[in-house]
């Protein structure tokens, strides 16, 4: 990468901001028109509010945001945890597949990936989860 930058924050809901506008501040070197940093902050506030809400149910953990600018203009973004992790990925990227309660719709992955251009997950069981994201 050219440019680089990272965060490491609690998994408390009050960060998720903090995160979301970390990365459009970090994407302004970019020049982005106002859709593509609300495109970004939106797949960012998604990952990283899985983190929060499903990779530490009952303590809280850390979440590192990691930012990566390479030479071509490609914008990488990684949201990575080390909390419960997911047993079948290709399930949870499925529209309206959620393992949480009333309130999620289950449509994360699937806003991540129309609003970037790749989305990548690795996780493993009882090891965490890293999300990544490319546009
Ligand atoms: P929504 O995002 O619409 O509020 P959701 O979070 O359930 O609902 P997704 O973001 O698509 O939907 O995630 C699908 C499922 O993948 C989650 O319900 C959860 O089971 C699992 N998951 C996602 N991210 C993580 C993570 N970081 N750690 C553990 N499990 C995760
Ligand atoms: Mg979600």
């Amino acid at each position: 990468p050219i440019n680089e930058a990272e965060l490491t924050f609690l998994s408390r809901s009050a960060n998720e901001g903090f995160a979301r506008t970390a990365a459009a501040c970090f994407a302004a070197q970019l020049d982005p028109t106002l859709e593509e940093v609300n495109d970004i902050k939106t797949a960012v506030s998604e990952a990283v509010t899985n983190a929060i809400v499903h990779a530490y149910p009952d303590r809280l953990g850390k979440v590192l945001l990691r930012l990566r600018l390479y030479e071509d203009q490609t914008l990488e973004i990684q949201v990575r945890d080390w909390g419960v992790g997911i047993a079948d990925v290709e399930k949870a990227r499925t529209p309206l597949f959620t393992t949480g309660s009333e309130e999620r719709s289950g449509m994360g992955f699937t806003i991540m990936e129309s609003f970037m251009d790749q989305v990548r997950v690795r996780s493993a069981p009882g090891k965490g989860t890293t999300v990544v994201l490319r546009r």
